[in-house]
């Protein structure tokens, strides 16, 4: 019997647990932890992405701070903004949605955040303490497929695993999270040949690509575990419909256990935003952090 990893109850019972662990915070030390989060333009996903992101922010009883900036907006402006944030006591993580304006250097954004409040795991410090094992920031993404896995599996150490997608939002730091739990990692992309070969041998299969249903299940070793990270549209049947990297009908027919798209990764990557949050805020009060 294949096993469905559901990521919307997972994301649902973490969520619960932020809750509880901000009313704690809330009632011993009378702050609360806070998401300030940064809109340039107006792209019509973004604007949905961040207003859900702030909207379950102020479920969870933290407080949320919202920067909506016109298209016209200059990078100067942005990095004033994050100055007084990175100084804003009440701000314990800054998230700047991405993508940003084309007149907008989005490496140099991201790496104006302090460090210490960079909850989306993108500024160049948090890469490097991820990938030499030191205590970061971790991006949201990965942090939810390691989460799910680690719970399905308990321990990782020795599995095969593949991820495919090498980008810095998913597919490098998820290789790093798996290195670090003790799998033997390997990395595909568009220049890998065999790539059917390497997914037969892999226990755990990670697709960070964004092509429709490109695997199908008789490419995947019978009993692996696939964590679908795509997320795309296509039309069928005259309506849209969105669909992983994997072809979730064929591979769970051989698969051990498999997440959905919808309803797997997508909704971790909130819940571990959120999750950033109230540690980045642990860390700050120098109080221990969630696990
Ligand atoms: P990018 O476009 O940045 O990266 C895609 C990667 O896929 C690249 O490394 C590329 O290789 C590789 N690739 C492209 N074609 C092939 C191929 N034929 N065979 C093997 N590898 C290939 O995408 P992202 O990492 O940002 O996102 C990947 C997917 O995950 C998208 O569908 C996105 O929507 C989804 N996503 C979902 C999230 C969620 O919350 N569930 C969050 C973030 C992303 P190369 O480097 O060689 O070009």
């Amino acid at each position: 019997m294949t096993v469905l990893i559901d990521g919307k109850a997972f994301a649902k019972r973490l969520r619960d647990f932020i809750s509880l662990q901000v009313a704690d915070i809330k009632s011993s030390l009378g702050v609360v932890p806070g998401l300030a989060t940064i809109l340039v333009g107006e792209d019509p996903a973004s604007e949905v992405y961040v207003r859900n992101k702030s909207k379950q922010t102020i479920e969870t009883g933290m407080a949320s701070f919202k920067h909506t900036l016109g298209s016209a907006t200059s990078e100067a402006e942005v990095l004033k903004l994050i100055a007084q944030l990175n100084a804003d006591d009440r701000v314990h993580g800054i998230l700047v949605q991405l993508p940003l304006p084309r007149h907008i250097n989005a490496e140099k954004v991201i790496n104006a955040i302090e460090p210490a409040k960079d909850v989306d795991g993108f500024h160049v410090s948090n890469v490097g303490m991820l990938g030499t094992g030191q205590k970061a920031m971790l991006p949201c993404t990965p942090l939810g497929c390691i989460m799910m896995l680690r719970d399905h599996f308990g321990s990782l150490s020795g599995k095969n695993a593949l991820v495919v997608g090498r980008s810095n939002i998913v597919g490098k730091p998820m290789a790093q999270l798996l290195l670090a739990d003790d799998c033997t990692v390997t990395m595909a992309h568009r220049y890998t040949e065999d790539l059917e070969g390497h997914c037969r041998r892999a226990d755990i299969l990670v697709m960070a690509v964004g092509r429709p249903e490109m695997i199908p299940g008789d490419w995947i070793k019978p009993g692996a575990t696939v964590i679908d990270v795509g997320i795309n549209r296509v039309e069928r049947d005259g309506t849209t419909k969105l669909v992983g990297d994997v072809d979730f009908k064929s591979a769970s027919l051989v698969a051990g256990a498999i997440t959905p798209v919808p309803g797997g990764v997508g909704p971790m990557t909130i819940a571990c935003l959120l999750f950033n949050t109230l540690t980045a805020f642990c860390r700050a009060k120098s109080i221990p952090e969630p696990e």
